[in-house]
């Protein structure tokens, strides 16, 4: 966001003091094979900063997500840290990461035989070891959070897709992360759905979660984000404030995809 420039007296803002990083990618590659669908992505995301991922089907925004939440490996020599921490290869650290790394896919992915409060309880129960009777409490207010209290006994099923996909934020967040990555969240969704979903994702933006949303939704990037990343062919090849990325595109590629977007 635009800052005035302080006077020379002036103490430093608090808010100027460097902000922790939370996400860094250093040199960053990953190759299926031989094809390569990140390219030497370097990338360090503060706390309580919103990243908008944007860029053509194909760019690697989705192998950007689930290299940051582990869910793929990268290539030797790059090093992506959560808040300070090298993500750990594999056993038990990673249970540790993926409570520290939420993550909200495009199809909701509830568990389908499971009640929606039982979706939200399971994680923490299993991996954070809280009281069931604890579990359900704090479910129950991320729920009401999400605004779909209501619907606590019900099966997945029963809900509509902008409901779940609410629950499944809800789920995320009870395993209290620290960062949120959101993958395309409301592209499966019935048009009357997503802005249900865009508002609490705005709401948990205010409250200041540190956030990677890959989403063309143009008046959730401006109104929540902090910054655009244009992505295209697995690079970085555009990083500027929401405003200006949609206004004054500087890459011919980020102008090509605008044009077809908007
Ligand atoms: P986006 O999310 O921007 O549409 P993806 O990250 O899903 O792009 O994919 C980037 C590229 O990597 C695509 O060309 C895709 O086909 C390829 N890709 C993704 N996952 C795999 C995989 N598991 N095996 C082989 N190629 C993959
Ligand atoms: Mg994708």
């Amino acid at each position: 966001m635009t800052q005035s420039t302080p006077a020379p007296t002036d103490p430093p803002a608090a808010d100027s003091t460097a902000k922790r990083a939370l996400v860094e990618l250093d040199n960053v590659n990953k190759h299926f094979g031989s094809f390569q669908a990140l390219k030497d992505i370097n990338l360090t995301i503060p706390e309580g900063q919103v990243a908008i991922v944007v860029g053509p089907s194909g760019s690697g925004k989705s192998t950007l997500c689930r290299t940051i939440n582990r869910l793929e490996t990268i290539d030797e020599g790059g090093t992506i840290r959560i808040d300070g921490k090298p993500l750990p290869a594999e056993g038990k650290g990673l249970a540790q990461l993926r409570a520290d790394v939420g993550m909200v896919f495009q199809s909701f992915n509830l568990f389908a035989h499971k009640s929606i409060v039982e979706n939200v309880t399971l994680g923490p129960i299993k991996v954070k070891g809280l009281k069931k009777s604890q579990a359900q409490e704090e479910a129950m207010a991320l729920l009401e959070r999400v605004g779909v209290a209501q619907q606590a006994k019900k099966m997945p099923a029963q809900l509509s897709g902008g409901q779940q996909q609410r629950v499944a934020i809800a789920r995320a967040l009870a395993m209290r992360p620290k960062v949120m990555l959101f993958d395309e969240p409301t592209s499966a969704l019935d048009p009357e759905m997503v802005q249900e979903v865009l508002d609490v994702m705005v709401q948990l933006a205010h409250e200041g979660m540190t956030m990677v949303v890959v989403t063309h939704e143009m008046g959730f990037a401006r109104k929540a984000g902090d910054r655009v990343i244009f992505m295209d062919q697995g690079a970085i090849l555009e990083d500027t404030e929401p405003e200006s990325f949609f206004t004054h595109p500087q890459h011919p590629r980020a102008k090509d995809f605008l044009g077809k977007i908007l």
